[in-house]
């Protein structure tokens, strides 16, 4: 049940150069995938994925792109932020499975916490992280401590391999094929996720992101063509078969004025 709240920031955890972990204690009672509507006092409110949850804290991890969340970056312990959740679909985490995790950017916290709950319930994990360059790859070390199968790329070779997340994904499809792909990160890396999901004939669950304003069903700005199915209630977690009758996936999305933004391929 999603509950209104104003808490106090516990702890920052810098995550790399514009990325900070915000800590807050508080049972949030939250599934990996899902997300809170989280409001920056005098800014803006803005969905953000949430990277961890117990019984005692819950965390999420930003990004700083734009003015409400370059100002969040600004923010110290102890300032208080609101919080509107837990919003939105989750991943649906199977008992004693192969599975494959593929994240790039900030979708590396979410997929952290749904891997958390994956080797919990005896599942074997491979993690691929991908990133442009070394410096932008988030949630290493947290990954190193788990039991999972950590496979790192980056665009430049600067880390791990060089090359694209899908390109391990592709080699682990190929040799033994896993009972589902999970994955979160830009879209065009999502798309090609899918692509390989469906040539291998494995099950996956995608995170699709669009702009939410409400984040509970209202507003409609984050409903998606054709169905309009709203992303903030319907998804944001969705599997391939809902993912393939999405037709915008993978081709444009829509910006705060509903203007279609096309991805540049
Ligand atoms: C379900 C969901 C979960 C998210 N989880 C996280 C998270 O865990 N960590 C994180 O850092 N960010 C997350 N985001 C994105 C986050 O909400 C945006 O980065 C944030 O809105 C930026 O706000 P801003 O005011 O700083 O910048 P803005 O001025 O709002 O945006 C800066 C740029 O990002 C684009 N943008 C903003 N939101 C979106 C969107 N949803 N889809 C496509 N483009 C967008 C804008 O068009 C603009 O180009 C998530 C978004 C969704 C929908």
């Amino acid at each position: 049940m999603s509950q209104s709240l104003t808490l106090k920031i516990a702890r920052i955890e810098k995550e790399a150069a514009a990325v900070r972990t915000y800590w807050f204690k508080h049972r949030l009672d939250a599934k990996p995938g899902q997300f809170v509507m989280l409001w920056i006092p005098g800014f803006d409110q803005k969905p953000i994925s949430i990277a961890y949850a117990d019984k005692k804290e819950f965390a999420l991890t930003v990004s700083a792109i734009g003015p409400a969340t370059k100002h969040l970056e600004k923010m110290k312990v102890g300032d208080v932020l609101g919080i509107l959740g837990p919003l939105g679909t989750y991943y649906k985490i199977p008992a004693k499975k192969k599975l494959v995790c593929v994240a790039g950017g900030y979708g590396a916290a979410p997929l952290y916490f749904a891997t958390l709950e994956a080797l919990q319930k005896g599942c074997q994990v491979d993690f691929i992280l991908g990133a442009r360059t070394k410096d932008l790859l988030l949630y290493q070390n947290k990954l190193a401590k788990t039991k999972a199968r950590v496979h790192i790329t980056t665009n430049d070779g600067s880390k791990g391999k060089k090359g694209l997340v899908t390109d391990v994904l592709e080699q682990l499809c190929a040799s033994k094929k896993p009972f589902e792909i999970m994955t979160c990160g830009p879209e065009l890396m999502e798309y090609g996720v899918f692509q390989i999901a469906e040539e291998y004939k494995v099950p996956c669950q995608i995170s699709i992101e669009r702009y939410m304003k409400c984040g509970t069903g209202v507003c409609g700005s984050c409903s998606v063509d054709p169905q309009g199915l709203r992303m903030c209630t319907e998804g944001p977690v969705v599997d391939k078969v809902l993912a393939k009758m999405i037709y915008e996936f993978g081709k444009y999305h829509r910006d705060a004025t509903g203007t279609k933004i096309y991805y540049k391929k």
